[in-house]
């Protein structure tokens, strides 16, 4: 077997895979990378119930996986404890859980709106706390179980105009280190990725905005904010990211837990 062979081999086909956010960039990236391995899916995100039935049904005849689909909102933890029963009791178990979904807004601390702080916090970090309560003790059954949180570089440095973005990323690194710790002995790793800039719609306000008030067109405007602190001097692929996901559910990555690690193209080596 070939080395290569080997570290695709994540074993996850046959697993159940729950992926929040996943009808968009990195999480829709995500989905098909565990899609080709034979895993089962729990699609998940804002799109219309019909929408979303149709990805969860071309999903389930082109890779031959059972699939489930919910548009939850993720600001209530009523609906997400509610999503996540359904799910269970269609699908029977989730292995692995990809906590993705993810809202931006960016603007400095003094202007920055109540309602916007509320939803990034509730979005990118609360939900994650509520989705890994209600998996932890299912996995513990089972004795093996992967969560992986899509955190940022933002959850190691800061930047200006984030203080919500920045609040929750680095709240989810805090989050990861604890449950990583009190799931050590139970065959559960947990882990944070920490991407510079991928190339998904969550960036394209801030594009916009660098190309008007710069008088640039869009490809510019793109390739200044990615070199601005980024060394590497392009985005990711969302698709290289649900690539590491998927390593990190593999035999290779059974000792690394708790971890926060960067995609970012040396950002946060400097
Ligand atoms: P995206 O905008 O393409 O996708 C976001 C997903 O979250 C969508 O499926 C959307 O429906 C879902 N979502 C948003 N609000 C929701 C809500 N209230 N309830 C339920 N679902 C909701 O964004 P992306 O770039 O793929 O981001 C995914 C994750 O990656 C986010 O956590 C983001 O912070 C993180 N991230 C992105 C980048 C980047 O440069 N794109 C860099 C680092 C980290």
């Amino acid at each position: 077997m070939s080395g290569e062979r080997a570290l695709i081999q994540a074993g996850v086909a046959g697993k159940v895979g729950l992926i929040t956010g996943s009808t968009s960039g990195i999480g829709l990236a995500t989905a098909y990378v565990l899609a080709e391995q034979g895993c089962h899916l729990i699609l998940h995100g804002l799109m219309s119930d019909s929408e979303g039935q149709a990805l969860a049904a071309e999903f389930a005849e082109k890779y031959q996986i059972k699939t489930f689909f919910s548009n939850a909102d993720l600001r209530d933890a009523k609906s997400i404890y509610e999503f996540m029963e359904t799910a269970v009791a269609k699908l029977g178990s989730i292995d692995i859980l990809v906590n993705n979904a993810g809202i931006q807004h960016t603007e400095k601390v003094s202007d920055f709106p109540d309602e916007k702080w509320n939803d990034i916090i509730a979005i990118n970090l609360s939900s994650a706390f509520h989705t890994i309560k209600k998996v932890v003790p299912g996995m513990a059954d089972k004795g093996w179980g992967r969560i992986i949180n899509i955190a940022s570089v933002h959850g190691l440095v800061a930047s200006v105009n984030k203080s919500a973005y920045c609040a929750a990323k680095h709240g989810i690194v805090g989050l990861t280190k604890v449950v990583a710790l009190e799931c050590a002995e139970m065959g559960i790793t947990v882990n944070a990725i920490c991407p510079g800039w991928v190339d998904t719609p969550l960036i394209n306000k801030q594009i916009e905005s660098i190309a008007s008030d710069q008088n640039l067109s869009y490809q510019q405007a793109k390739y200044k904010l990615v070199t601005a602190k980024q060394p590497l001097p392009e985005m990711l692929d969302p698709r290289q990211i649900g690539e590491f996901v998927l390593f990190l559910c593999g035999h290779a990555a059974r000792g690394i837990t708790g971890a926060s690690l960067p995609m970012d193209g040396a950002w946060t080596v400097q």
